[in-house]
């Protein structure tokens, strides 16, 4: 097996994480560390070359090549097998646990024994955790919170990840019954960010034959006990990601896809003389597609990803059904990275792709220079940035890159650069990545003050959440939505699939506030910047269209309106 670069990494991570965990030598640590920052800064696969090819990969040191060569001829890494092998299960999750270094998780196993999750809540319920040298009830507090988080998480998955699941099962039974009524519904026909399993819906009047082709694949394992005559359930092999097929009757198929799909809340909305929209289409016959059962219902047509229960009826009552944003009405790409700061593809093919995706324009916007762990730009380097993108906008014109930078906001709310600096750029997105522990007022009276900001542009990832990881800073969201009303604000729906935020609860009420959102893929290399799809399902969630969508604007739109903000700081989309 080939490892990709990625998974190198993370290889010689972890091995280096496990030696500190296990007190071995500082040296020896640093080795691999070294190893995996030296390899994060080349920007060639190396999975798969000989040892006379690695000679001619420009930037790697000796000791890299050598750790690269064992694990392109074994697929992994001998000292990273012994000591997995000497380190319990629980303690390697204890090493994933948030605000839990190798140091920390030593001293707990070594001096308490823990040796698993549950034991480890056990110890912390029973104090004894804070009583550790150099812990204290603080981090006692935070271990128990990131426990708690993770034991919520169970189970769940982001969209991205159990997608493709889904679309794969689903092409192979259309490919295998070309006749079958079959589609997705639940949780991920809706695109929420996360589900709990793969939910499909099958039309037939073959569903022995159907059940029979569910037995007879590999990459699923049947859970008999939960399965009956008309629904079959198990998971699918290569992960422990549940799945449910459904089976109805062909004349039903399109009736049961609205049950199936729409939300518990969707189906219980009102839809006049005391009914339930739920009990209102178990009355329908026999229809030929959704469309043609809320027809019948007298109701508008409702997209699958609106029906939540919450804005949809008032939505499609008071616009139609206008057409939600799709992939091919944006125009450009903002908050993308590049080799300057932690990206791992140059300005120049950042660019490029872009342009070759057929994209107008893209915005650069590397970090700034208080995120010194992301190699953030110093006006130096900026000044070096802006002479190398005036030349590629020679070459590469029409097509446009905008001069941007995403701006860390300090804790008292201010930007990571003297107004001289920040008037160089063309536009600049604020956004928050360190000191996420605040309180809900002071987290939202930093991130206004930097609205506030007469520079600020736009607004990224509002709360910095990581879906499944990380709970997000706890902000006032109608402050911050209301703020980037006042002061002319976009706020960006950040597509990468962890994040996916400004969530998508919150994007009708700034769109009643006329606030632009922007799908930005916050590309670390050129691969991300197709997660704009995922920014894109996030946005049709909570109704948007392209009108509203700052990066469907044309590239002499958008020069316009950053020409018109630099020189009238209030001026308004
Ligand atoms: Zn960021
Ligand atoms: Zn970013």
């Amino acid at each position: 097996m080939t490892l990709d670069n990625t998974s190198m990494i993370a290889l010689l991570k972890d091995t280096a994480k496990l030696l500190e965990l296990h007190g071995a030598n500082p040296f020896q640590i640093k080795y691999y560390y070294n190893a995996a920052l030296s390899l994060e800064k080349i920007h060639q696969a190396v999975g798969g070359l000989s040892p006379e090819a690695l000679k001619d990969v420009a930037g790697l040191k000796p000791g890299t090549s050598k750790l690269i060569q064992e694990m392109n001829a074994t697929g992994t890494l001998q000292r990273w097998e012994q000591l997995t092998a000497a380190t319990p299960r629980g303690v390697q999750e204890m090493l994933d646990l948030r605000g839990m270094g190798p140091k920390k998780v030593s001293v707990i196993w070594k001096n308490l024994g823990v040796k698993s999750l549950s034991e480890l809540l056990k110890a912390c319920k029973e104090d004894k955790i804070s009583q550790l040298p150099g812990f204290g009830s603080k981090t006692q507090g935070t271990i128990q919170a990131s426990l708690a988080f993770k034991e919520k998480q169970l189970g769940k998955w982001h969209y991205a990840s159990a997608l493709p699941y889904a679309t794969d099962l689903e092409a192979q039974l259309q490919q295998a019954f070309p006749d079958l009524l079959v589609s997705l519904t639940g949780a991920l026909r809706r695109k929420m960010e996360i589900t709990d399993q793969v939910e499909v819906l099958v039309g037939t009047t073959q569903v022995k034959s159907v059940i029979q082709w569910l037995e007879e694949q590999s990459m699923l394992q049947k859970k008999a006990s939960f399965s009956g005559p008309f629904s079959w359930r198990g998971q699918f092999v290569e992960q422990p990601l549940q799945l449910t097929v459904l089976f109805c009757k062909p004349k039903e198929f399109y009736q049961q896809l609205i049950l199936q799909t729409g939300s518990q809340e969707h189906l219980a909305l009102p839809v006049g003389e005391g009914k339930l929209l739920g009990d209102l289409l178990n009355n329908i016959i026999a229809p030929c597609s959704e469309a043609a059962v809320y027809e019948q219902a007298r109701l508008p047509y409702i997209p699958p990803e609106l029906r939540e229960g919450q804005i949809e009826l008032a939505w499609a009552r008071e616009k139609g059904t206008p057409q939600l944003l799709t992939m091919q009405d944006l125009r450009g790409v903002f908050h993308t990275h590049t080799t300057y700061s932690d990206g791992r593809h140059s300005l120049e093919k950042m660019a490029q792709h872009c342009k070759d995706l057929g994209y107008a324009y893209i915005g650069i916007t590397d970090h700034s220079q208080q995120a010194v762990y992301a190699s953030g730009l110093t006006p130096e380097t900026i000044q070096r940035q802006h002479v190398e993108i005036d030349h590629l906008n020679e070459v590469l014109a029409p097509f446009k890159i905008f001069k941007g930078i995403e701006a860390d906001i300090l804790s008292d709310g201010n930007l990571d650069y003297e107004d001289e600096i920040l008037a160089r750029f063309d536009f600049v997105i604020a956004s928050v990545h360190t000191g996420l522990n605040m309180d809900q007022q002071s987290a939202t009276r930093r991130i206004v003050q930097a609205i506030k900001n007469p520079y600020t542009t736009m607004l990224a990832h509002p709360t910095s959440r990581l879906l499944l990881k990380r709970e997000g800073f706890p902000i006032n969201h109608q402050a911050v939505i209301d703020a980037c009303a006042e002061y002319g604000v976009i706020i960006e729906i950040n597509a990468n699939p962890w994040r996916l935020e400004l969530d998508w609860r919150w994007i009708d009420y700034a769109l009643s506030k006329n606030v632009w959102l922007s799908i930005n893929p916050d590309a670390h290399d050129k691969e991300s910047i197709q997660n704009m799809y995922y920014g894109v399902c996030v946005g049709r969630k909570g109704g948007l269209t392209r009108s509203c969508t700052f990066n469907a604007l044309s590239r002499e739109d958008v020069m316009q309106y950053f020409e018109g903000r630099k020189n009238n700081h209030t001026l308004r989309p």
